[in-house]
């Protein structure tokens, strides 16, 4: 008899990290993602404190994609013994061992760091022998395969634009589906085609980060960053952009080629992110999840994200060397929201000169260096120190992983059938109440749950 697959959000409840959501029914139980909680020190208290009691208790995990806030714990779980499969799609796979080990190495820096100036004690919360293990146990789900899972669940990966590998995870028991989004992208996020119409569920647990927000698309995406830098070489300015290593670099890198080989970009661009640099030609490996756009490039061997200006920086030492740089350059480093990593020292250097120009492309978090910067602050504090904003600020709002609201509506409205339940998640208190009255207007049947709050 089969009844039933109950949900309990173990993460991102409320807020866009620690994405963790556990399906259970007879037949089976599943966790779709287990992510780190990236926030306030308050917040990432949480971390140590796994949602998943035993180890034997899941009969797989299913991960979206390879962002460390869907995926930055599996070693966590690993280490507590863990040995069931971790599914995910091809590409994803290839990324999550180095997202892992770069997540292992900053955590054992960090912790080095505060003993070594006296700060209070960073956690490791796992090491590079935890990370193999989760290698070990990963198992490739492509596109449009099912896959049995304990005792008669099923599982379903479908693509969803955002980044190389992202998924929707489609769970069945027989009585009912369950619709995990993962994140959805946006429709403008080249090298990777829009999101696909998503299967249909009965019910869908829904991420909505971007629930209150509208992107204005006057112009296409590489219009939109030509004038920016077209600004940048009259006021010969170096631009600094935040950017993702998984993701936005991506799509900035994609829409800058286009603009070299149309002969217009006419100015140096310096990628200061080792894991960005590695991640771009696994682009080429997975042709079949990129864009149509993207491979028709790749069949004609041309590589869509690389161009003669770019200059891929590998250490520190090469990155100094940029702090001379004159301008017209651009300089894109990680991370995107400005809270740590090499963009620091970029900021540093240029936010106090009208030599320099700050380019926000994409997401820009409340609370954060770039959500701050979004604000057009007359200083800012970086490092410690207070620093003035003289360099003008520019957002682009079209480079965003997310979906905005609008493009949100278009995915859910765009399943077959009868109206799902939706669970909201994976989005700030604001653009989740926001979009909930969206749903609500269009009559589904919408809740917004606390963390570890039972849906069935
Ligand atoms: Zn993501």
């Amino acid at each position: 008899m089969t009844s039933q697959i109950s949900i309990h959000l173990a993460g991102a409840a409320g807020m866009v990290t620690g994405s963790c959501t556990l399906c259970e029914a007879p037949e089976g139980r599943i966790a779709v993602d287990l992510g780190l909680i990236q926030g306030t020190p308050e917040q990432e208290a949480d971390n140590p404190h796994l949602p998943i009691d035993r180890p034997d208790w899941l009969d797989a995990v299913v991960i979206t994609h390879a962002h460390a806030d869907h995926c930055g714990r599996l070693p966590m779980l690993a280490r507590t013994g863990f040995d069931a499969p971790i599914l995910a799609t091809p590409a994803t796979i290839d990324l999550l061992p180095h997202v892992l080990h770069a997540s292992a190495r900053l955590q054992q820096r960090l912790a080095d760091e505060a003993q070594r100036f006296g700060m209070s004690p960073r956690p490791i919360l796992f090491e590079r022998d935890d990370v193999d293990r989760v290698c070990e146990l990963l198992e490739p789900l492509p596109f449009g395969k099912t896959v049995s899972v304990g005792k008669g669940m099923t599982v379903a990966l479908h693509p969803v634009g955002h980044i190389l590998g992202a998924a929707s995870v489609l769970i069945s028991n027989g009585a009912m589906r369950v619709l995990c989004s993962g994140d959805i992208g946006h429709a403008q996020g080249q090298p990777l085609p829009p999101p696909a119409p998503p299967p249909s569920a009965d019910l869908v647990v829904m991420e909505c980060t971007r629930g209150d927000t509208e992107d204005e698309i006057l112009l296409p995406p590489e219009e939109q960053l030509a004038r920016v830098l077209h600004d940048a070489t009259i006021d010969e300015q170096v631009v600094v952009c935040p950017t993702f290593a998984l993701g936005r670099s991506h799509q900035l890198l994609y829409r800058l080629a286009t603009l070299s080989r149309q002969g217009r970009l006419g100015m140096p661009v310096m990628l200061d992110s080792m894991m960005a640099s590695i991640v771009a030609p696994l682009h080429r490996q997975h042709a079949d999840v990129i864009s149509g756009e993207c491979r028709t490039l790749v069949a004609d061997d041309i590589d869509p994200l690389h161009f003669p200006e770019l200059k891929k920086l590998h250490n520190r030492k090469q990155a100094s060397v940029i702090k001379d740089l004159r301008g017209p350059a651009l300089v894109m480093a990680g991370n995107g929201f400005g809270e740590g990593g090499p963009i620091v020292e970029h900021l540093i250097r240029w936010l106090p000169s009208r030599r320099g120009r700050i380019l926000l492309a994409g997401y820009c978090m409340p609370g954060t260096v770039t959500g701050k910067l979004a604000d057009d602050p007359p200083t800012i504090k970086l490092k410690g120190r207070r620093i003035s904003v003289e360099a003008p600020i520019d957002r682009l709002d079209c480079f965003s992983g997310h979906a905005d609201a609008t493009q949100l509506e278009k995915w859910i409205t765009g399943m077959r059938g009868d109206r799902p339940k939706v669970v909201l998640h994976h989005g700030d208190p604001a653009p989740r109440a926001t979009f909930a009255s969206r749903l609500a207007d269009l009559g589904y049947e919408v809740c917004t749950p606390d963390r570890l709050e039972h849906i069935s």
